[in-house]
């Protein structure tokens, strides 16, 4: 089992936890999938209670800023993703794609089907510029996760 030769970046913890406790707007899921936690990066069981908050993936004073709407399970989660594979949370849904640049401006972006993300991963990186791809789910806009190149 070989490791991504990226990283995988979800909401970090101390965020996620921010964000729980400033409080939402709260969902129980009623159906698998559908409601995509973007800290575990698992889709929620039926039943299970999540939060619909806001969040700004930038680190930056990129102009491209902008929070979305996430959902969290509503209870702390775990990391759960396996690193040698991309989450089918991902890989299952129709997909926005943005390359951005060490000074957070946009290099690329498209809309792709999640199957081939890993590709368009692939290929934004062949260009040497490109550090870091943000994901949001095509549809609702809900960003997903950020994915940076793997320090060579
Ligand atoms: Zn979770």
């Amino acid at each position: 089992m070989s490791e991504l030769p990226y990283v995988l970046r979800p909401i970090p913890t101390d965020k996620a936890e921010e964000l729980r406790d400033a409080g939402g707007p709260v969902f129980v899921a009623n159906e698998h999938p559908g409601f995509p936690c973007r800290q575990c990066l698992l889709d929620a069981e039926v039943g299970e209670e999540l939060i619909l908050v806001s969040h700004d993936p930038f680190t930056g004073n990129s102009k491209y800023r902008s929070a979305s709407p996430i959902f969290l399970h509503r209870v702390g989660c775990q990391l759960a993703f396996n690193p040698s594979d991309l989450p089918t949370q991902l890989t299952s849904r129709q997909l926005s794609v943005r390359s951005f640049d060490k000074d957070e401006m946009m290099i690329d972006a498209a809309v792709i089907d999640g199957d081939e993300l890993e590709s368009k991963i692939e290929s934004f990186f062949d260009d040497v510029q490109s550090e870091t791809i943000h994901v949001h789910n095509a549809t609702r806009g809900c960003w997903a996760v950020t994915i940076e190149r793997r320090a060579a």
